[in-house]
């Protein structure tokens, strides 16, 4: 199978702080199949380290205030490229890019509530199946074999 997955997940430092999010469990699972790694902010051109970014009301913005929706829109556009034809996507939990099922509220405390990032949204919408590693017994099930 072709699979999409966020390049922190993957191992690459890529995340706001610089660090990776590398999940040697998934990526086990995954060894055997074609891994296209993405990450929709650095494809922004945000850099590393950066600010963090949460969403709020639908917009963007980073930890100083800035709305950045516009920029990181672009970004997820590119990422749609690269992972137009894959069986699957995926993508870091809690991100306000790749966050599946829950993303911060956009008051920067922590506060997790329900929804997804903006990358994950684009997936959906583009009919592209969405897990995020969390869902590691369904992908191993999805992925067996294929
Ligand atoms: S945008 Fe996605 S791939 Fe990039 S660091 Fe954040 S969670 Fe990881």
């Amino acid at each position: 199978m072709k699979i999409g997955i966020s390049a922190c997940l993957a191992g690459d430092k890529v995340r706001y702080d610089g660090t990776d999010k590398k999940n040697e469990e998934l990526l086990k699972i995954l060894k055997d199949h074609e891994l296209i790694k993405i990450c929709p902010e650095m494809a922004a051109g945000f850099p590393v380290p950066r600010e963090s970014l949460e969403i709020k009301d639908g917009k963007v913005y980073s930890s100083g205030g800035k709305d950045v929706t516009e920029k990181l829109k672009k970004g997820t556009l590119k990422c749609l490229e690269m992972i137009r034809d894959c069986d699957m996507v995926i993508l870091k939990e809690r991100s306000p890019s790749c966050g599946t099922y829950r993303i911060y509220d956009g008051s920067f405390s922590g506060k997790l509530i329900e929804g997804q990032g903006l990358f994950t949204r684009l997936c959906l919408e583009h009919n592209i199946p969405v897990y995020s590693e969390n869902d590691i017994e369904e992908i191993r099930r999805k992925t067996a074999g294929a």
